[in-house]
């Protein structure tokens, strides 16, 4: 069995606790406007070219997006940092893309992984169906889970698709898993208003059990902006400034209401 993936980060300190190694699954169902990692979107393997400046001269290098790996693959990797991972407390993250839509090949990864120590988070959009998260569950030590408008006609409009499924699955990892980290991604304009944000204050409240243990706040940003030209992409967020620091610190607030950690940034 093998699964698609179109990046490997080692060193990462922004995927869950500690130095972690993180694997970034290629496809997803959603295609959110901002999104940083649009190579993530396609469920397939894609070409492309960079272009390389050196010494004042220009050159076209063709890449391939995406690549198998298996399972022996990713321990192999993973037991080759596993220094760094075991001394900080950190460990190995699935990211995307989105994971849970190669469920699989990430289940036989988890629980490979778990059999040899290490610890597993599983970064998600949450849109997968329920069974495919209760059969990753009992392998997976932290989910970071991403939430991004509680209207579904505007989920809609933002991402391409209805966010029941994923308020569903947030439901049953608030009741069911070991541990929840919830991202917010802050998009001036589409889901930072005071309304919004009290309603989402209000629903993580109200659906939280003490497992959900830090909420990060992610700032817009345009650093996956050129990208969106070398994929032959549609870049949607024209005009869309990043967040003022103010606004943020005045998010923070209102999220420590729930009385969860608050931070700024992943
Ligand atoms: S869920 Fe994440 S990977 Fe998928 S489109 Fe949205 S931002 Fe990109």
């Amino acid at each position: 069995m093998e699964g698609l993936i179109f990046s490997v980060k080692r060193y990462s300190v922004h995927d869950g606790p500690g130095i972690r190694v993180t694997f970034f699954m290629k496809g997803c169902p959603l295609s959110c406007r901002w999104c940083h990692n649009p190579e993530g979107i396609s469920s397939l393997p894609e070409k492309t070219s960079r272009t390389n400046r050196v010494g004042g001269k220009s050159f076209i290098k063709e890449e391939e997006v995406g690549k198998y790996y298996t399972v022996d693959d990713i321990l192999e990797i993973c037991e080759k940092e596993r220094l760094f991972t075991d001394r900080s407390g950190g460990g190995v993250t699935f990211s995307g893309g989105e994971p849970v839509m190669q469920p699989e090949f990430l289940l036989a990864a988890l629980k490979a992984l778990k059999k040899k120590g290490f610890n597993t988070a599983v970064d998600t959009s949450g849109y997968s169906p329920e069974k495919n998260f209760r059969e990753i569950l009992p392998y997976t030590d932290l989910f970071l889970f991403d939430l991004k408008h509680l209207s579904d006609d505007r989920h809609i409009e933002l991402t391409g698709v209805s966010n029941r499924l994923i308020l569903e699955n947030f439901r049953l990892l608030a009741r069911e898993a070991e541990a929840v980290m919830i991202r917010i991604p802050v998009i001036p304009g589409m889901n930072d208003d005071e309304g919004h944000l009290m309603k989402l204050r209000d629903y993580i409240t109200s659906v939280n059990t003490g497992n959900i243990k830090k909420i990060n706040l992610l700032p817009y940003h345009k650093i996956g902006s050129s990208k969106y030209r070398r994929f032959n992409m549609e870049w949607k967020m024209e005009g869309v400034e990043p967040p003022a620091g103010e606004k943020m610190k005045q998010m923070k607030e209102y999220f420590s209401q729930t009385g969860i950690k608050v931070k700024i940034g992943g």
